[in-house]
């Protein structure tokens, strides 16, 4: 089995590299990191062709606002012609993002997508996203299957997106406070990253054509307050907990999302997936 991965040196693609090849996968990786470019790359003729490459986090795409659409929708095309070049399947990493806004409760893959007011550098993330994996749905013969992970953790996430679990542990390790965005109350469900590259592997073997996936871990949801607290106690620090402006700290093109919370069941029905690792799980291995 010969797999590419696109964004493979990145936090999940390098945990997916990992897992594919300790299976016996031949895997090339595609990732700039690593010195190829997707637009430049020459694709080894694949069985799956796995594209996680992109923009990452709420802080990580403030930079390229105003290049996020063309950026992302131009690399969904060229793995989409590889793959019908090659007749490999496609799974393309989505975003939970692409929902926005949704009421109070678990968000399965039936919600509308809500396109909420403003233009700030999450909004034009998660629209480009939405655009791109509907232009793959629509191309006729594409093999393409689409998951939507929802707040990813675990070991190797670096601190550069802004991700809340990186930034809380350094902040914790340096005994600085803990900035928590106001009001602190907003919820999510921390999944472990290698819970996740399961069911990346899993909906490349198992996931029905044209289907779309969430997956996400319900069981470990909570508000930022109680992630904070216990950071500290895991890092055993003596560190304060804030609560900030987010806006006042990264500038007006950064946007909070309220909750997320994900609703998995057709990822567990279909493709058999298991979410195992719970949410002190995911700290103590974030900082290892
Ligand atoms: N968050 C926080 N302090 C930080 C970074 C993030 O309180 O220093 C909060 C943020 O407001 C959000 C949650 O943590 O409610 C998750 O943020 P993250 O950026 O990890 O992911 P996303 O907002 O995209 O779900």
């Amino acid at each position: 089995m010969t797999v590419v991965v696109t964004g493979g040196a990145g936090f999940i693609g390098s945990h997916l590299v990992d897992l594919l090849r300790d299976r016996g996968a031949d895997v090339e990786v595609i990732d700039r990191a690593t010195g190829s470019d997707i637009e430049h790359a020459e694709f080894p003729a694949a069985d799956v062709v796995y594209h996680l490459a992109g923009p990452v986090g709420p802080v990580g795409v403030l930079s390229q606002a105003g290049r996020i659409v063309t950026d992302i929708i131009r690399d969904a095309a060229i793995v989409r012609d590889v793959a019908l070049r090659d007749g490999a399947r496609l799974v393309y990493v989505s975003t939970s993002e692409v929902y926005g806004p949704q009421p109070a409760g678990r968000t399965d893959e039936h919600a509308p997508r809500v396109i909420a007011a403003g233009h700030s550098a999450r909004q034009e993330y998660a629209i480009a996203k939405l655009a791109a994996e509907t232009m793959l749905l629509n191309t006729p013969d594409l093999d393409v299957v689409i998951i939507r992970p929802f707040n990813v953790a675990g070991p190797r996430q670096r601190t550069e997106g802004g991700f809340v679990l990186p930034r809380f542990i350094e902040q914790a390790l340096a005994g600085k406070p803990l900035t928590v965005y106001q009001p602190g109350t907003q919820r999510r469900a921390f999944t472990h990253v290698l819970d996740i590259v399961e069911g990346i592997a899993l909906a490349a073997s198992k996931g029905r054509r044209g289907q779309v996936y969430n997956l996400g871990n319900p069981a470990n949801e909570c508000d930022i307050l109680t992630l904070a607290a216990e950071v500290i106690e895991a890092t055993g620090s003596t560190s304060a907990i804030e609560v900030v402006d987010p806006v006042t700290l990264h500038g007006p093109a950064f946007a909070e999302a309220p909750d997320k919370v994900p609703d998995p069941t057709r990822a567990i029905e279909e493709l058999g997936w298991r979410p195992k690792r719970d949410r002190l799980t995911v700290i103590r291995d974030a900082l290892a």
